[in-house]
């Protein structure tokens, strides 16, 4: 109980800073003189960027991941996770430039899972080495292009439309939100629940394909809803934690995108920065909190706030072509903090 209060005294809001590694085509590349790696320095809370004529700059984090494997970056994630069982909504997010690791950290791979499959599973152990019984239902969407599109709809009850249905969100007067029609699935055991994820992640990868667009143009949300129906009157609501794997921060007007691209980019950064002034906001304990600039936020309302924990996982790239990208990334990181 000491070691919650304490927890609770730093705030609800972490945020961590994950690089990823040099791949071994770069590590060979820059071993012929292409000026890539080493950009980075670090300790566990500290980076520091070396921009060059012998500046660098500095950024604390709550936590630096350099050469971490999946299961130090977990055991990290773990007690947003348990604070769910404990009463809590929660919102992981993987923030950063296409290409940075954010689907490496959330989906993994089959031989190193990342947070999704793991999180599944932390949830129904705890479940089930509790005292009570509980319900624990399963949602994913994608938001792209502003618009909602619920990921679990089955082949049969989409239409040829290759983009799977929108949905919308509803208010109620109490300020609380709802997505209408989103499918929620009761899942009784880790199987189930991972067997719907792939499905919806089968399903994203194939709407941008037959809709020539990329899923780095969308965010992937990921909703897991536990209600306890054994607990005492008062304890028996609903917690549930977001699990989200957001659209690459690049910024538009340096990609040269035109088209359609440069109303993905647009989109994807004006949710983005959305999303970093509601945790800004959150953070300096604002009265108004701006969540419905985006449907992001919108969406995240009940979960983003005082009684719920929020995690920014910031990723970035070793690379030094890639260093106007990091800063912005680390500029964010050092806004929502
Ligand atoms: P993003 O989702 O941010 O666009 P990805 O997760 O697709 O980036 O990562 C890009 C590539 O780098 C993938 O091939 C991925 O497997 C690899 N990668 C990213 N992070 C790591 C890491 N920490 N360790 C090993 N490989 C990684
Ligand atoms: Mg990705």
């Amino acid at each position: 109980q000491l070691l919650h209060d304490l927890l609770n005294l730093k705030g609800n809001i972490r945020v961590f800073c994950r690089v990823r590694p040099l791949t071994l085509a770069e590590n060979i590349g820059g071993g012929l003189g292409f000026g890539l790696g080493h950009v980075v320095a670090f300790d566990t809370s500290n980076l520091l960027l070396e921009l060059g004529n012998n500046k660098s700059k500095r950024y604390t984090f709550d936590s630096v991941f350099h050469g971490s494997s999946q299961d130090g970056v977990f055991s990290e994630v773990e007690p947003v996770i348990k604070s769910v069982l404990d009463g809590y909504n929660a919102c992981i997010f993987a923030y950063g430039q296409t290409g940075t690791g954010k689907t490496f950290t959330m989906e993994g791979t089959l031989e190193s899972p990342g947070i999704v499959p793991r999180t599944i599973q932390t949830l129904f152990r705890q479940a089930e080495d509790s005292n009570h019984n509980f319900l624990i239902t399963f949602s994913m969407l994608e938001i792209y292009l502003g618009n909602l599109r619920d990921l679990l709809v089955p082949q049969a009850m989409r239409s040829t439309d290759p983009l799977p249905p929108c949905l919308s969100i509803q208010t109620d007067p109490k300020g609380g939100i709802e997505i209408e029609n989103l499918v929620s699935i009761q899942v009784s055991d880790f199987n189930q629940a991972l067997k719907l994820y792939r499905f919806g992640c089968q399903l994203r990868s194939t709407a941008s394909t037959n809709s020539n667009t990329t899923s780095s143009r969308s965010h992937c949300m990921i909703r897991i809803s536990i209600t306890c129906f054994d607990a005492p009157e008062r304890r028996r609501e609903t917690n549930k934690i977001w699990l989200v794997d957001l659209g690459g921060s690049e910024r538009v007007v340096k990609t040269k995108a035109w088209g359609r691209r440069l109303d993905e980019g647009r989109a994807i950064n004006l949710s983005l920065s959305a999303l970093g002034d509601v945790i800004h906001a959150l953070q300096r304990r604002k009265r108004h909190i701006p969540y419905r600039n985006s449907k992001l936020t919108q969406v995240l309302k009940d979960s983003l706030g005082d009684d719920s924990k929020t995690l920014m996982l910031v990723h970035v790239s070793p690379k030094e072509e890639d260093l106007c990208e990091t800063i912005c990334s680390l500029n964010f990181a050092a806004r929502v903090k």
